[in-house]
């Protein structure tokens, strides 16, 4: 390991990330990698994934009895697929609550696997209705597993996960959230949200590294799925945990480098503590709007529904704007914007993730004021309406 002096004196780049993950890392993060060579199957790799899962059980607030976290190695996404192949009765129903792309994924998921499921849709700039929720798990007793998504990353509108699960559990399905873009900065409690299975990646809320993604939820559930059918190997959910609670070990070869990144990364997350973390990334929220507001710029979502993580920026209707070159004048000079997730409105999103703060987000906006002027694009922005 090297100390915090010897990382400081590097002097790695420091870009700031406004895309929706992967997102900015401490260097002391980025070095955690760099660590002896080890064969994953030592003892030693094996305890610090046993904390390294039980820590995740206390992010959410999690009973260490009734909780547990299953890591697999792969992006956000491999959550989505886990839950859904393997959490389905024989006989059941998948009810995806979609109102945005990542609810989208899934249900692209069912398709693939084939798992008979209903595509509940809403208005990607509206929260589902609640009544229409209900009436869909009463028309169909058949429904044993419904999924949405906490904060749609797509547009930033956040989801009332805990009604929503308060409507499953009284149908007596399951509940799984798809939290990758708030978990480990929006605070969740995973009894009080109503929560049987949440997921992230390591990338995002915890600022760590790609390549390891984890499951936390109900134990008594994943072993009622013993007995589901066998939809994936690779992505079953019990078998992963069956192996982990067997040995300690991940089934096959983890993300050696990734999970040492992960620890570090846990170490600062609990250092920061929960409502520290949460009211810098607010601070970071308020300061891309404050920005926002100055150049002119509409936001896609209304502002009440915003999970506080990412802004929908609208294009400008100017003659000179290009994304492209907007992105490149600021990528150029050390922070990247990402594309936006919506089919029929052209929008951009800045994010609030990472281990960046207020500051970051000032400097950010001197760059992209030069980077608007420098296009010969008026500001403030103008739209046509
Ligand atoms: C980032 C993200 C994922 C995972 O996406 P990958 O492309 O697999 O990294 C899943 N769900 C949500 C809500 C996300 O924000």
């Amino acid at each position: 390991m090297y100390t915090e002096k010897q990382i400081s004196e590097l002097g790695i780049k420091r870009n700031i990330l406004l895309n929706p993950g992967p997102s900015t890392t401490t260097d002391t993060v980025k070095m955690a990698q760099v660590v002896p060579d080890i064969c994953p199957r030592e003892e030693e790799f094996a305890g610090m994934m046993k904390d390294l899962r039980e820590d995740l059980v206390k992010i959410v607030h999690g009973d260490k009895d009734k909780h547990t976290s299953v890591l697999f190695c792969g992006s956000g996404t491999i959550n989505i697929d886990i839950c859904l192949n393997s959490l389905l009765p024989e006989g059941g129903k998948v009810l995806v609550v979609n109102n945005g792309a990542y609810s989208t994924r899934a249900v692209e998921i069912c398709e693939y696997y084939g798992l008979p499921h209903i595509d509940l849709k809403f208005p990607l700039d509206e929260q589902p209705d609640l009544a229409v929720i209900e009436k869909t798990l009463k028309e169909n007793p058949d429904i044993k597993l419904v999924h949405t998504t906490h904060n749609e990353t797509g547009t930033g509108i956040l989801n009332p996960i805990r009604e929503i699960g308060a409507l499953v559990h009284k149908y007596g399905a399951v509940f799984t959230v798809d939290t990758t873009s708030t978990l480990a900065m929006r605070p969740i409690d995973i009894e009080k949200d109503n929560i049987d299975f949440c997921m992230a990646s390591a990338q995002k809320g915890l600022m760590a590294m790609t390549g390891l993604s984890f499951i936390i939820g109900n134990r008594a559930i994943i072993e009622k799925s013993k007995d589901y059918p066998k939809r994936s190997y690779y992505c079953n959910l019990y078998l992963q945990y069956d192996f982990f609670e067997r040995t300690g070990e991940m089934h096959f070869t983890p993300p050696v480098q990734t999970i040492y990144a992960t620890r570090q990364a846990l170490d600062e997350y609990f250092k920061e503590g929960e409502e520290a973390k949460w009211a810098r990334h607010t601070r970071v929220f308020e300061a891309i709007h404050k920005g926002l507001e100055e150049l002119g710029f509409k936001d896609l979502i209304k502002r009440e529904l915003q999970a506080g993580l990412v802004v929908s920026v609208i294009y400008p209707d100017d003659p000179n704007w290009s994304f492209k070159k907007i992105h490149d004048y600021c990528y150029e000079r050390g922070f990247t914007i990402y594309p936006g997730k919506v089919s029929d409105t052209n929008t951009f999103r800045l994010c609030a993730l990472g281990a960046i703060d207020e500051k970051d987000i000032e400097d950010f906006f001197v760059v992209l004021k030069e980077g608007l002027e420098a296009n010969n694009i008026a500001v403030p922005v103008r739209y046509a309406k």
